[in-house]
């Protein structure tokens, strides 16, 4: 209901801020995040103690924000899904769906896309029903994953081990203008014929991830991922064609890395990642406003996207932040950039 509505309010872009539980009784106390409204909030307060109130720019003690949902830390993988699980459907119908979760280091973004119990297994079962139930109704559809990383503006495939990457096969983006789908060249894609593939493919990633990683968690918080699903069906009766894509994108850690501390290739990564950042949402401000040039271009993520965003496409932004005082400032950085592209 709540997405019905905003869609005639503001287009396709929504944003819903999700707050992780505190994760042991040591993060207890210090936890900042008031919800002056358990059931119905769409806003959520930040509240502050005296010392809190001198924190950045903010001089007063409650700072109000909007989204059109708001998770609690007690809410569930299973709640959130059903929030979004009209949106996952409508890549079925042919849509391009894009679906991130934006956030620092720790609050929840991985967990919530794609730990066993995230959205993407969570949204390829459930497309696994429908399609099964379409099947009465003359359509049969073919699913296909990719799962690439961007790191420092270069796409990898995660779905090949390192060791088997032919360094003279870098991969390429390919839009097709015509009918608006994109492929990645030299890029693995797998069939997705049967639920249990979907979990081999997320350990196939994980691993991956890890094995050309000095610091395995170091650098997924230093890359954004992104599940390609590709969905294409065909109805034997009517010989109606529809193709959609849902983009799952696990974003790059968003607290501000410190520049005057970073040399060499920490310095580039940094740079790299604040500015596919800003980018990301550069395009989705731009396509708020109904812009008529948005800058795609600027950086490889929104490259690679750029047929899922904006145009006849559906995004969903999740901002991710911590409970903690201690992560405050970082919250408050985020909930600043959600509300800019909302
Ligand atoms: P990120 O990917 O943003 O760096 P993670 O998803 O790895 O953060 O989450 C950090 C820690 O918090 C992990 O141990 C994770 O299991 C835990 N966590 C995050 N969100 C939740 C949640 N909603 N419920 C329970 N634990 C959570
Ligand atoms: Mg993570």
């Amino acid at each position: 209901v709540l997405f019905n509505k905003y869609q005639e309010l503001k287009g396709n872009i929504r944003v819903m801020c999700r707050v992780r539980p505190v994760l042991n009784p040591a993060e207890g106390d210090a936890a900042a995040i008031a919800f002056p409204d358990q059931k119905t909030s769409a806003q959520i307060e930040v509240t502050g103690s005296e010392e809190r109130t001198s924190i950045g720019t903010v001089s007063r003690k409650v700072l109000p924000f909007e989204f059109d949902r708001v998770f609690s830390p007690a809410v569930r993988n299973d709640k959130v899904f059903d929030e979004i699980s009209q949106l996952v459907q409508s890549a079925l119908d042919g849509y391009n769906v894009c679906i991130f979760c934006y956030g620092q280091t720790g609050s929840g973004k991985t967990y919530t896309m794609s730990s066993p119990d995230g959205m993407i297994p969570r949204a390829t079962h459930m497309i696994y029903e429908t399609v099964t139930k379409l099947r009465e109704k003359s359509w049969t559809y073919t699913m296909e994953g990719s799962f690439v990383e961007v790191y420092n503006e270069e796409l990898r495939d995660l779905l090949t081990p390192a060791k088997e990457v032919d360094p003279k096969k870098k991969l390429e983006i390919r839009h097709d203008e015509r009918t608006k789908q994109t492929t990645v060249l030299n890029c693995k894609s797998v069939p997705l014929d049967s639920p249990n593939r979907v979990e081999q493919m997320l350990k196939q990633a994980q691993n991956n991830r890890s094995v050309a990683a000095t610091k395995a968690n170091e650098r997924s918080s230093r890359s954004h991922s992104v599940f390609i699903l590709k969905l294409v069906g065909e109805n034997s009766a009517t010989h109606e064609r529809c193709e959609g894509t849902l983009n799952l994108v696990d974003l790059a850690g968003s607290e501000r890395l410190n520049h005057s501390q970073a040399e060499g290739d920490r310095m580039r990564e940094t740079q790299n990642i604040n500015k596919s950042l800003a980018c990301l949402g550069d395009v989705i401000e731009a396509l708020g406003r109904g812009s008529a040039h948005i800058p795609y271009r600027n950086s490889k993520l929104t490259h690679l996207l750029q047929y899922s965003l904006g145009g006849n496409s559906k995004t969903l932004m999740f901002v991710m932040v911590s409970p903690m005082e201690a992560h405050l400032k970082e919250t408050i950085t985020s909930l600043r950039f959600a509300t800019k592209v909302h």
